[in-house]
């Protein structure tokens, strides 16, 4: 083992330079730390700890282009890997690079929003920006984003390269639907622009890419006029189906809320008391006399903005649509906000958590995209069986519509009219044995995988997945128990041989998809070496067996059609073929002809 070690410490020093000193040695705006890089190892996940060679404090464009054409001309050899880091708030190290360089984004906010207020507004920020800050420089012109998330300290090229989804995301899509351009320093260290007509692979490769494709070193985001005020709503439910359907009913309507969302409430009895003192009950002698008795419950929270003038008409609006829907009726709950405080309401929370120290605790988040077909299954069995008796933090619920998704973007979703976020937010007490520990939690979580994966649900697909597993749902079918072709057999032999034998060897780093990909597919260009080398995303997307096999056959009746336009020009191939002998033996008996008449047939 030594010697290996010694061996590979040889040609490492005998190929490539001090790189330390040659990281140093590049022309920069902004500089490198290589002591003080601890806290790049770190994400709000809490869980997983890479310590990187270097962090890049970035102050230009040119910083990150620079390091990272320096980076891909030493070669895959190197094996320096590159990532991003926006505000650290992954949870599986995917802002993490290990013994690589961690490009800290948020140095590079030095360069100045710009907002166009025209037809179709917008502004144009650093990739390294916080939503937070996107939100008051718009509100200077009275504009504001039109998708959020539900956390405001995220940055824009981190949200970018995952979904960004919130209760605004039924109609607006999530949001990388809401993006026009955005400026990438991509894999080789070019800095291109790209949009929707230009250079769109990469545009649409990097939305939702997971900082795989490019880094984010620009982004326009699109704008609406900004409300001054939010009516905030909150309703119980006891009965999911009712919830669901309600939920359903509010995102395929025309006038609506403009915020919907649902959490699932787990054994909690004193429930009033635990809501914002600003949620007032709408009939307070009803609401206290509601108990909920340990019993599941589900809250739908729906947000209307408005602007004072228009208050009575809102009002009005907000009456009618309650009308339609099942809640219990004593649980109506209502509060005033500001635009702001509403946008910025878990930061409320975070203050809270931080001052009780506990925010920086490990947070095993499981966060899932369902498709709208399963949630009645899924709720019966997660909401039923594994998470009954507690729960260690919210757990959302809410319907999104796939036509406001793009689907030409990076993010893999479920292929159905409607599907569902369910995101288990759970924090873990530190070094606890017990149902709030850490173990127990993750437990739980791979209950709920496993429920999906075995058979219930369907193949629970990541963003970038099992690649041994994807390629098996997608080239063999088991209805007839066949390949699609005798190669996808080889190649999936290839990837589980590859992933045991990486695997086996003690100590080893567990080798990525991401990796796996790579060795058994090829490099992809724009590809750097660290680009595309880090943990898979943590959010999952359940699709349903039925997509698989769907997707098989589609497979399989595209090879069925170009096995048949095949055969169609082979025919033409022997018809012109019997033609051209049909043909020859005329010539020839032609000739024979005249040669009988002795005439000379050349
Ligand atoms: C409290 C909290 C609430 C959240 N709420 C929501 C929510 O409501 N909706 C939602 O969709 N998500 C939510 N998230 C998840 C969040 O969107 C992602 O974790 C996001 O990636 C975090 O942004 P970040 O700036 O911290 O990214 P990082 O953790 O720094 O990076 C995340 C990933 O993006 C890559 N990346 C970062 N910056 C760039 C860039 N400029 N260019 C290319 N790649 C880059 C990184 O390499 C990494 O792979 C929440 C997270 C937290 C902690």
């Amino acid at each position: 083992m030594i010697v290996l070690l010694s061996c590979i410490t040889l040609k490492f020093n005998l190929c490539f330079p001090d790189i330390p000193s040659s990281l140093k040695s590049l022309p920069l705006n902004g500089h490198f730390s290589f002591n003080e890089i601890h806290h790049t190892a770190r994400d709000f996940g809490n869980r997983y700890q890479f310590l990187p060679l270097a962090v890049l404090h970035p102050k230009s464009v040119s910083d990150i282009a620079n390091t990272i054409r320096y980076i891909w001309q030493l070669g895959p050899g190197s094996e320096l890997t590159v990532a991003a880091r926006g505000h650290g708030h992954s949870l599986q190290g995917q802002a993490q690079a290990h013994r690589g360089v961690v490009v800290n984004m948020e140095s590079l906010g030095g360069l100045k929003m710009h907002t166009y207020t025209g037809k179709h507004p917008y502004v144009d920020v650093s990739g390294g920006e916080l939503w937070i800050n996107v939100l008051h420089e718009s509100l200077k012109y009275g504009l504001a984003p039109k998708s959020w998330t539900d956390y405001l300290y995220l940055s824009v090229g981190g949200t970018l390269s995952n979904a960004g989804i919130s209760g605004q995301a039924f109609r607006h899509g999530p949001q990388i639907s809401n993006v026009y351009q955005l400026e990438i320093v991509t894999g080789k260290g070019e800095v291109l622009n790209c949009s929707e007509k230009k250079n769109a692979d990469l545009f649409y490769g990097v939305l939702g890419g997971l900082g795989q494709f490019g880094i984010i070193t620009r982004a326009r985001i699109s704008l609406k006029p900004a409300p001054k005020m939010v009516k905030w709503i909150r309703v119980l439910y006891s009965d999911f189906a009712i919830f669901v359907r309600d939920q359903e009913h509010l995102i395929s309507a025309q006038n609506t809320f403009d915020y919907i969302e649902g959490f699932v409430i787990i054994n909690r009895t004193g429930l009033l008391n635990n809501w914002r003192s600003s949620f007032n009950p709408q009939d307070p002698v009803q609401a206290s006399q509601f108990e909920s008795d340990g019993r599941t419950l589900y809250c739908l929270e729906l947000a209307k903005n408005f602007n004072p003038d228009k208050i009575d008409i809102i009002n009005k609006e907000i009456e009618k649509l309650l009308s339609e829907l099942s809640y219990i009726s004593s649980t109506l709950f209502m509060s005033e906000v500001s635009y702001v405080e509403f946008l910025d309401r878990v930061h409320v929370s975070e203050v809270k958590l931080r001052s009780k120290g506990l925010w920086e605790v490990p947070h095993p988040w499981l966060n899932l995209l369902v498709p709208g077909s399963k949630i009645h299954d899924f709720a019966l069995e997660v909401f039923g069986n594994i998470l009954t008796d507690t729960s260690n933090g919210p757990i959302l619920i809410y319907p999104v519509n796939k036509s406001k998704w793009d689907n030409r973007t990076s993010v893999v979703r479920p292929d159905e009219d409607i599907f569902y976020l369910v995101a288990s937010l759970s924090s873990a007490v530190p070094h606890s044995t017990g149902s709030d520990g850490l173990e127990h939690i993750l437990t739980q979580n791979k209950r709920i995988l496993d429920f999906c994966e075995e058979g219930h649900l369907g193949e629970n697909l990541g963003v970038v997945s099992a690649l041994a597993k994807v390629h098996k749902s997608t080239h063999f079918n088991g209805n007839t128990n066949e390949w699609i072709t005798p190669e996808s057999e080889v190649i999936h032999d290839k990837i589980e041989q590859i992933e045991v034998e990486q695997n086996s060897q003690d100590g080893a780093i567990p080798i990525t998809q991401e990796e796996l990909s790579i060795k058994v597919f090829g490099q992809r260009s724009g590809y750097v070496t660290g680009l595309g080398m880090r943990p898979s995303s943590s959010s999952r997307n359940i699709v349903g067996h039925g997509d698989n096999i769907k997707y098989v056959t589609q497979l399989e009746q595209k090879v069925q059609e170009q096995a048949d336009q095949i055969q169609k020009q082979a025919d033409k191939i022997q018809e012109q073929a019997k033609g051209i002998e049909v043909a020859n033996n005329k010539i020839h008996e032609l000739v024979e002809a005249k040669r009988g008449t002795g005439e000379d047939v050349g």
